[in-house]
């Protein structure tokens, strides 16, 4: 029966044109939380990437020298385009990931219309910098590169797809990008709206398929001048190692094993509470989901009792229904890989305090990939499941005594993209802040983001910044020129 049901199929965008793949094979696409085939994305090639390439670079000198005013107002209408369509793009987005739709409602789509809107904003308001001498000036010019490559993962999709693209496009440069092959339905969405809205051909070329044959072309690809990536860790080195000897530039927003700590002193409530967000918000498929929870001893059985109890109450469920708090992870390969991380978790003697398998459901989702919020206790720094990025909704939650213990663990792992830290005492608060190995740190908060920050991860959580003016100089290339009195 579902089989015979119609698959929708996606089209790359080349040049203002919605084409087949130059192979004409197509790839499956997964509804996760039904388990079912429901869309077909290009297998696109090299062949596809250098039509985008060239398209870019015929598009790239009428872009580049439009006034800025007329490329802002091409990207607001594109923003007031995303939040018109809304329902659409929300119920696409749950659709390929299997995520509640409340959150592609309120969280997704939302913030991927402000990504473009803030970027219209933020390139009338960039600025370069002068240096006087006594006899000379010097003032810099920040010119586009020309065409630049966006690749971006599953997990949150057009909000990420768009908070590359938008400053790439803001700055002048003309866009080569590729959505993630597990969840390309809102990209490809994303092109016909920027098609409504007047954007002139060829300036944002979206290019679907497998990162391993259109993800590598773009890389390798001679005419392309920057990548901004946003992905996995290994990824990102395979992606550094091939540009590094062409001189690109390179932005690299990887993976992340985050801490979440807690003093004694807290607000407990509220730690709680948003312990249970930053731990399993999207299914824990978020690069900023605290995945180690670290308590202080007198607060610790309080905190991980009502912790456990409010995870436990958490629905997993359709992500149609609106009571849903958790829905299905984004495939069946990666629900694997959860569940292998998990039965490593018990071998290496963890405990689990709740959760640890797959949940069936029962009626519409009864073949869907869903995991119970999962909570393990009992283990060192230096085990596999305190060391690597798992990317689902587990945590581990452990004790600790003081300060300089907890910062060491904390600081224990290769990778320091963000950090939570829970206290009322504002001494510390920002001594720990100075110390912690984040390139993002939140004090008796999570996620919140103000997208004028510096966004982005210390060790092997990537390489440079994003956001703000930090994204707009990335997409930028400084000049500087010196005129003698
Ligand atoms: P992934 O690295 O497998 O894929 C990311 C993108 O890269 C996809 O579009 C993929 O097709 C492409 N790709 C794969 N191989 C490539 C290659 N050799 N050359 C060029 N492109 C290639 O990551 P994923 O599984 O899609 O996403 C999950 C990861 O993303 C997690 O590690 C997560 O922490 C990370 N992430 C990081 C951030 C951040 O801001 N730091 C945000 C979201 C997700």
């Amino acid at each position: 029966m579902a089989e015979a049901r119609k698959k929708i199929q996606l089209k790359n965008y080349i040049n203002g044109s919605f084409r087949d793949p130059s192979s004409g094979n197509y790839l499956n696409n997964y509804n996760p939380a039904i388990g079912e085939l429901y869309a077909l994305t290009p297998d696109s090639n090299e062949d596809d990437v250098n039509l985008a390439v060239k398209a870019a670079e015929m598009a790239f000198p009428l872009w580049s020298k439009m006034p800025i005013e007329s490329r802002s107002r091409i990207m607001t209408r594109i923003a007031d385009l995303i939040e018109q369509n809304l329902d659409i793009l929300a119920s696409a987005e749950t659709d390929d990931t299997g995520k509640p739709l409340s959150l592609s409602n309120e969280v997704d789509i939302p913030r991927s219309a402000a990504n473009f809107r803030f970027f219209a904003n933020a390139i009338s308001l960039f600025s370069s910098e002068s240096h006087a001498m006594n006899d000379a000036v010097n003032y810099t010019l920040r010119k586009p590169i020309g065409v630049v490559a966006c690749i971006s993962p599953w997990n949150l999709p057009l909000y990420l797809f768009t908070w590359k693209i938008a400053p790439a496009l803001a700055a002048g440069n003309c866009v080569v990008a590729k959505p993630s092959e597990v969840t390309p339905r809102t990209a490809f969405l994303l092109s016909k709206i920027c098609d409504e809205a007047g954007l002139p051909h060829g300036v944002l070329n979206i290019v679907h398929g497998l990162g391993t044959t259109v993800g590598k072309a773009m890389v390798e690809h001679p005419n392309v001048k920057a990548i901004s990536f946003t992905g996995g860790t290994e990824t990102g080195r395979t992606i550094a190692a091939a540009a590094a000897p062409m001189f690109k530039k390179v932005s690299l927003e990887l993976g992340g094993k985050n801490p979440n700590i807690i003093f004694a002193d807290a607000d407990l409530d509220k730690a709680i509470d948003t312990s249970v967000l930053s731990s399993f918000r999207n299914q824990g498929q978020i690069c900023l989901c605290g995945s180690r929870i670290y308590v202080q001893r007198p607060v610790y059985e309080r905190f991980k009792t009502e912790f456990m109890a409010k995870s436990y109450m958490l629905k997993v469920g359709d992500p149609r229904d609106p009571s849903t708090n958790i829905g299905s992870v984004v495939s069946e390969a990666h629900m694997k890989k959860i569940l292998e991380h998990i039965e490593i978790a018990k071998k290496e003697g963890g405990e689990i305090l709740l959760g640890g398998n797959q949940l069936k459901l029962k009626g519409r989702c009864e073949h869907g990939w869903f995991i119970h919020p999962t909570i393990i206790e009992g283990l060192p720094i230096d085990c596999r499941t305190n060391q690597e990025e798992i990317f689902g909704p587990v945590v581990t939650i452990q004790p600790f005594e003081t300060e300089e213990e907890v910062m060491a663990l904390a600081n224990g792992t290769n990778y320091g993209l963000s950090a939570s830290i829970w206290t009322n005492d504002i001494k510390r608060a920002t001594r720990m802040a100075d110390e912690i190995d984040a390139g993002i740190v939140w004090i008796n908060t999570w996620m919140k983001r103000d997208l004028r920050t510096p966004f982005g991860g210390m060790k092997q959580s990537g390489l440079g910044r994003e956001g703000g003016l930090e994204a707009l100089r990335f997409f930028t290339e400084p000049k500087n020129v010196c005129i003698q009195y």
